[in-house]
């Protein structure tokens, strides 16, 4: 990847804000501070923006190695905010691919899938009014037999861990419907918002001291002091301390951020022009053989590329040591359902491994069974001038970009409110 300092942007000395990491979450709350007039340094440890958006260019196509879709269109701001600018944004087919053993589903089959689906999400939703929270897989109604797996299994991909490791409270709060797509990719979207921000690259902040009435903010550029600042680090890379807070943050809050989980989801990069998938940008199921690929999306963008998506379960048996794994793993599933002699033109390009990352450590954080209420306890500032933002803090759009994006903003807007308040 080159290095690219954004050299024509200055970064001010002593701004009013710091922000650490320019993600989703890190350019919301940067644009919003500057909008209001107040000066901003964007600190960020990668040598590019975009965190876990982030788009690259396979075979002149460009594919998203990050966040994809564009999820919740009504409530997403990185939808409206797509729209205002003319952004080449296309709404995501509701129609998927069926097929059971290699060849397409039949229509009573499909709604059997879809019947499995309603009946887990009614279930699910129901119970999660009960005080008591619980995992969520202890929701979902009892013998459904292969199909009421395959409905766990889908949850339990997008949720990023198995159903049996997330909090039911937390779980239908999730608004997933009426997704949308950007052509050129989200990573490329996210790029050009954050173009021309004052952000320093390469710039890992490992201190952060709130002793006295201010901020200062030690990186491996320098040290920075300011009135207030956001944190947008993911919570999978606060757990490990890459960051010390002098004082040391209150308990209550240090616990907040270990009850979160790694979530796990990677894309597996497929180039397949021969897949029998037709149309662009279809989710395919595939039935009836010993195993199903977890997920697969198909002809992004109507491009020969697919995804071929992990979920925590099968990744966490990957050896990091066989890069290769995630490949045969992907080739291997596809030939049980298409034969082998339908592979010959695949090729896998690459596959991620975001949970190696040391910048992101997961894809997502997700909520352990009771502990719902900790991502709005996060919400609150710390001693006024340490504000934490991201996805895990978005209660209708964890997990995603567009609730990264959100709370930045929330958090700028809470900090604008609070130096104003102090003149
Ligand atoms: C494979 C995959 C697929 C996904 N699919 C989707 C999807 O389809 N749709 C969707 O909406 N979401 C999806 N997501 C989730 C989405 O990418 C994230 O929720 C969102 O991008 C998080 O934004 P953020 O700003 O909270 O964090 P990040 O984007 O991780 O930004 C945080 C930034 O902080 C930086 N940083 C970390 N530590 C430090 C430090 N010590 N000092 C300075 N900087 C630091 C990081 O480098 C990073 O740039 C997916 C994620 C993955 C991995």
């Amino acid at each position: 990847m080159p290095f690219d300092p954004s050299p024509a942007v200055d970064l001010p000395q002593e701004p009013d804000v710091v922000i650490v990491g320019a993600g989703s979450a890190g350019i919301g709350a940067a644009r919003r501070l500057l909008s209001q007039g107040l000066t901003v340094a964007v600190l960020e440890a990668r040598v590019r923006i975009g965190g876990r958006t982030t788009t690259q260019l396979f075979k002149g196509h460009p594919v998203d190695l990050g966040a994809h879709w564009l999820h919740a269109g009504p409530i997403n701001p990185l939808v409206k905010l797509g729209f205002e600018r003319r952004e080449p944004l296309r709404r995501a087919p509701v129609e998927g691919h069926f097929y059971v053993r290699g060849k397409p589903g039949r229509p009573f089959e499909r709604a059997a899938l879809d019947r499995a689906f309603d009946m887990a999400d009614r279930a699910m939703t129901l119970a999660a009014r009960a005080p008591e929270d619980r995992p969520a897989a202890r929701a979902l109604p009892a013998g459904m037999g292969p199909l009421g797996r395959r409905v766990s299994d889908i949850h339990g991909l997008v949720s990023g861990r198995p159903l049996g490791e997330v909090s039911l409270h937390d779980f239908p709060s999730m608004e997933y419907a009426d997704n949308l797509f950007i052509a050129g990719g989200l990573g490329g979207y996210v790029a050009r918002l954050g173009k021309d921000l004052p952000v320093r690259l390469a710039s890992a902040v490992h201190a952060i001291d709130w002793s006295g009435g201010d901020v200062r903010v030690e990186s491996a550029s320098g040290t920075l002091r300011a009135k207030a600042v956001i944190v947008t680090t993911p919570m999978a890379v606060l757990q490990g301390d890459a960051i010390r807070f002098a004082p040391a943050l209150p308990n209550e809050v240090r616990e907040a951020i270990q009850g979160f989980t790694q979530g796990v989801y990677e894309h597996v990069i497929l180039h397949w022009p021969d897949a029998p998938f037709k149309g662009p940008d279809r989710l395919a199921t595939l039935t009836g053989t010993r195993r199903s690929p977890p997920g697969l999306l198909t002809r992004i963008d109507g491009t020969p590329f697919h995804f071929f998506e992990l979920d925590q379960t099968h990744a966490a048996h990957f050896d990091r040591r066989d890069p290769h794994a995630p490949a045969r793993f992907a080739r291997d599933i596809l030939a049980e359902h298409f034969g082998y002699r339908a592979l010959r033109n695949l090729s896998v390009m690459h596959a991620t491994a975001w949970r190696n990352d040391p910048w992101s450590r997961a894809s997502w954080a997700v909520i352990q069974p009771g502990l719902a209420p900790i991502r709005d306890l996060l919400k609150a500032p710390v001693g006024e001038r340490i504000w934490f933002a991201g996805e895990a803090l978005s209660r209708a759009q964890w997990g995603t970009a567009g609730g990264a994006w959100e709370e930045g903003e929330r958090a700028a807007n809470e900090v604008v409110q609070k130096l104003k308040v102090s003149g």
